[in-house]
């Protein structure tokens, strides 16, 4: 291999583009402002060194294109932009992520290893049954795990989130209506706290929705139910615990109510970190239920995935199950790709193949390792140290349902920042700069101005102290009056206060030199 000489930096230091560079590379306190790999610049160089090709041996026809317009870093240079880029996420390795409905836990080690296991992390989809046993073992013992824990009797493992595993449930219930002539159902019931993935997934299903309203103490209004429950209800989806971090009491009654009506009852099983080991249910007459293994069997999350949500089913909607499943014959275990008989009418498929076979792992290395007892012990944990949160914070902030413990979230609302001038948005903007992530804020709806906070089980007593004096300390203040500290929070972070919203409707997801721009 010859070494490019177009590949070595060509211009001295400190002409124009390297005092660019140094301007756009600045940061205070070492905390590196950090800009597109692009903007860094580079057009001259490259960090590798290529053999330099001969133009004869190109058999493009003319179609070679002279330059690839990739910016040209070196080595360093581009180790340190990916270094720095890392460390502008927050994660939970690094600290407390005590965003709400979000169950950002600690992500055990040993799954990882697990999952990178050659034969589960090599293995091809269409590689033959006989070299994938172990996989679908383990998938098999997966199924057989959440069909125990939910106390039903069966599951879809293909769905690859909690919303896919709506999609996965509500696709069931229609099938299961069609199948019985009630597909003129055409109304899902939805509690006015549920997650909007609810809501969203029945309309993308093609369902209309209707809300039902909520008690004074954060559950589901059953007269309200009653009232709209008819001929044209197909299925209520019900979160429990709900997003207010508070179990439905009433859970059997709804369930009873439901079916009564010749509907199917949905649970959002993304909450059942709070109930797992505890709760089966099975045994409270849900018909489908998806759980969030990034979330309750502790995956990395967040960032857009990988996720799984496995969808477990009763009986009545069990034939209805899409395909894959794996099943154990004479030469071993192999999935069933095709629905065969009539007691086996699946939908459809959720995705190619298995599904997320990584989550799988990861999943079952967690129940394995934690065993029954330990999966109990999470959701105790889990709802302790919310409840731990909740009693620390309440006579300095407003607890959104002060009677009662709550489930595995402590949720606030914002009665407390009355007259102060201060909004959720400044309270939790101000949070960054005393070293905190901020919780989730404003979800659930119903609450006004919502400050939800899960610190899940992995939290210790010290770590859930340093959060709670940070935020009494921070209370404190607002009460003051300290309108700058809030309003122009974050201080310290890189980048100020952002427009998000412009973000989201109109992002920027092409980048032009500024020459170009002109
Ligand atoms: C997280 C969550 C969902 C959606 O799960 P994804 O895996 O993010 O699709 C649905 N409902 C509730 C209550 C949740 O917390």
């Amino acid at each position: 291999m010859t070494m490019q000489n177009i590949g070595r930096p060509t211009r001295p230091e400190g002409d124009a583009a390297s005092e660019g560079f140094a301007s756009l590379t600045g940061g205070r306190g070492l905390l590196q402002d950090e800009p597109l790999i692009f903007e860094l610049g580079g057009w001259t160089k490259t960090g590798v060194d290529l053999p330099a090709a001969s133009e004869d041996a190109s058999d493009l026809a003319g179609l070679t294109r002279a330059s690839l317009d990739l910016p040209g870093l070196s080595e360093p240079e581009a180790m340190r932009h990916y270094v720095r880029l890392s460390q502008k996420n927050h994660a939970i390795d690094l600290a407390l992520y005590p965003l709400g409905s979000c169950t950002m836990k600690h992500n055990p080690r040993l799954n990882e290893k697990a999952a990178r296991m050659a034969g589960f992390a090599d293995l091809h989809p269409l590689a033959p049954v006989a070299t994938a046993q172990g996989a679908l073992e383990l998938m098999d013992r997966l199924a057989h795990w959440l069909k125990t824990l939910t106390g039903m009797p069966a599951v879809a493992l293909t769905p690859k989130a909690g919303a896919h595993g709506e999609l996965c449930g509500l696709l069931c219930i229609r099938a299961a209506h069609e199948a019985a002539g009630q597909g003129h159902r055409r109304t899902v019931l939805v509690p006015t706290s549920a997650h909007g993935t609810n809501p969203a997934t029945a309309a993308f299903v093609g369902y209309s929705v209707q809300e039902i309203a909520q008690t004074d103490d954060g559950r589901v209004d059953l007269a309200d139910l009653e009232s709209k429950l008819g001929p044209d209800v197909a299925a209520i989806m019900v979160t429990n615990p709900n997003t207010c971090g508070l179990f439905e009491r009433e859970v059997i009654e709804i369930g009873r109510l439901t079916h009564a009506a010749g509907a199917y009852f949905y649970c959002d099983g993304a909450n059942f970190n709070a109930i797992v080991g505890r709760v089966r249910p099975g045994d409270l007459g849900v018909d489908a239920m998806h759980i969030n293994l990034h979330k309750t069997f502790s995956t990395p999350h967040g960032g857009g995935g990988p996720g799984a949500g496995p969808v477990v089913l009763s009986e009545a909607l069990a034939p209805f199950a899409p395909a894959p499943w794996v099943v154990s014959g004479p030469d071993g275990l192999h999935l069933v790709e095709e629905a065969v008989d009539e007691a086996a009418r699946a939908f459809g498929r959720m995705s190619a193949f298995q599904g997320q076979m990584g989550m799988f792992v990861r999943a079952y290395a967690y129940m394995r390792s934690h065993g029954a007892d330990g999966l109990r012990q999470v959701a105790e944990d889990a709802v302790l140290n919310a409840n731990y949160i909740k009693a620390r914070l309440s006579d300095v902030m407003t607890p959104a349902f002060p009677d009662g413990p709550c489930m595995h979230e402590a949720l606030f609302d914002d009665a407390w920042l009355e007259g102060t001038g201060i909004t959720t948005l400044d309270f939790a903007k101000a949070m960054i700069d005393e070293g905190f992530h901020p919780m989730t804020m404003y979800f659930p709806l119903v609450v006004h101005g919502a400050m939800l906070i899960e610190p899940t089980e992995t939290e210790s007593r010290r770590e859930l102290d340093r959060f709670c004096d940070a935020l009494r300390a921070l209370a404190a203040t607002a009460k003051l009056g300290d309108l700058e500290r809030f309003k122009g929070a974050p201080h310290l972070a890189p980048l100020r206060r952002l427009d998000e919203t412009l973000a989201a409707r109109k992002p920027k997801l092409t980048w032009k030199p500024e020459a170009e721009l002109a």
